[in-house]
């Protein structure tokens, strides 16, 4: 594909989605493992190829015709699809129990192509406060420069989105277990003011993963992902994901005209009409991703892939040893106060056991009596725990959000966000339980 086509050719859609999975078919163990997987036919290699590729050969010119028309599905060129990438894809979807996905160079671009996808400048967007901290920044600062506003509430009062709403408002964006202060929302009264109201409801599962649970089965029609956490789960490869449920219906009311009217770069084509319970994901891939390429590169999709087939024993293991963990902070004499939803004293214990029935993840927010300076010192005094900013890693992680995460914020955001002074955060990781409290005991003294 020459890059500067002469005028604009629509790009292949890559494969076409592969129906999800019936509802119990497959345990979550087994499609972590298999699904979107199957042998390279031509060598029989068992393990997903990285197919560290840019271009594809057409099979002959009328080929290469259908593929540009969307006629047919295949691939042309890596910052569109590619069969590494695909192979993720489709078993994201299948993890969250959608009918579609795309991937994206990281978290942040996995946003970027949903909202680019729902929004027209003017237009407008209700978000949970409690959000990891970038995301504050992307929705607060960097999308009102594409005329996009974002009207952030407390979540814990689920009224909050019902009175935020205005007629310009096109989506509810939400983590339900939520980044940085482990709290949890309650889903269903903020899925029924979205469905009232006739806009998707988009939850980053980032902190949860599909292993803790799965927005879609609880009404959400969007999901987002940090593959770069605990999807990929070793701290080595960025990437991001965007799941579609399939069964939302962008021609309700004629509010979501990037879906439903002809598409001036396609010759016209409308993509609700044409891909119908595919079609959020066919713009994303084909629009969004086509235009402004935050691919996913080969490699990661890789990493990540090998990264997912653990996710569920892994995530196990995360939950007990945050558990262990914040049991023994909670009870220990230097530490003020414990906010895991794991824990029965948590305000979240009881939507946490709802919501969450496999645990409460293992990214949770502490605070020290001395307060600030007292959280700086045990920073830097761990030696087991890594002073770093990312989540979701095997290794056990130690951040103080305030002066990292979550400066750029003002101090009444950070309050808001659960990251405020005397806040530490930690990402529990899977080493021996007694050697993370060790450390911690001998940090704290
Ligand atoms: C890390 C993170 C993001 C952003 O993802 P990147 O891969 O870093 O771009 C978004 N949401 C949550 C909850 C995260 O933890």
């Amino acid at each position: 594909m020459n890059d500067k086509p002469k005028k604009a050719l629509p790009p292949s859609p890559g494969p076409s989605p592969a129906p999800s999975p019936a509802p119990g078919e497959y345990g979550i163990e087994t499609l972590a493992i298999h699904a979107g997987a199957s042998p390279e036919p031509v060598t029989g290699a068992r393990n997903t190829p990285i197919y560290q590729t840019t271009s594809y050969v057409f099979e002959d010119v009328e080929h290469a015709a259908d593929l540009f028309n969307l006629q047919t599905f295949g691939f042309i060129y890596s910052r569109l699809t590619n069969p590494t990438v695909a192979v993720l894809e489709e078993r994201m979807a299948a993890l969250e129990g959608g009918r579609a996905a795309v991937c994206a160079a990281s978290g942040h671009a996995a946003q970027f192509l949903a909202f680019f996808t729902l929004l027209e400048p003017g237009d407008e967007f209700i978000s949970s406060i409690n959000l990891y901290g970038g995301s504050i920044t992307q929705f607060g600062h960097s999308f009102k420069r594409l005329g996009w506003t974002c009207h952030f509430v407390d979540p814990t009062d689920p009224e909050n989105f019902q009175k935020a709403l205005t007629p310009k408002c096109k989506a509810i964006f939400i983590e339900v277990l939520a980044n940085p202060g482990g709290i949890v929302l309650d889903v269903e009264p903020i899925v029924a003011i979205a469905r009232e109201a006739g806009i998707p409801l988009i939850v980053d599962n980032t902190m949860a993963t599909p292993y803790l649970f799965r927005p879609i089965e609880w009404g959400a029609d969007l999901v987002i992902h940090s593959t770069t956490k605990f999807l990929s789960g070793h701290g080595t490869s960025m990437g991001g994901a965007l799941i579609e449920s399939g069964k939302f219906d962008w021609a309700r009311d004629g509010r979501f005209p990037t879906m439903t009217e002809p598409d001036p770069a396609y010759h016209g084509l409308t993509f609700y009409e044409t891909f119908g319970d595919f079609g959020f994901t066919m713009k994303a891939r084909t629009v969004a991703l086509r235009d402004f390429g935050p691919a996913m590169s080969p490699a990661n999709a890789f990493y990540t892939i090998t990264g997912i087939e653990s996710l569920p024993v892994r995530m196990e293991r995360h939950v007990a040893n945050a558990g262990i963990v914040a049991e023994f902070l909670d009870a220990h004499p230097f530490v003020d106060w414990v906010s895991y939803a794991g824990l029965k004293n948590s305000p979240y214990h009881d939507l946490a056991k709802k919501y969450l029935p496999r645990g409460a993840g293992s990214v949770f927010t502490f605070g020290l009596k001395s307060g600030y300076e007292a959280g700086i010192r045990l920073v830097e005094a761990v030696n087991l725990f890594s002073h770093l900013a990312n989540v979701g890693d095997t290794r056990s992680l130690i951040l103080h959000p305030a002066s990292t995460t979550h400066r750029q914020l003002t101090d009444e955001q950070r309050q808001a966000a659960g990251a405020g002074p005397d806040v530490i955060r930690l990402s529990v990781g899977l080493e021996t339980a007694d050697d993370l409290l060790a450390d911690l005991d001998q940090a704290l003294g």
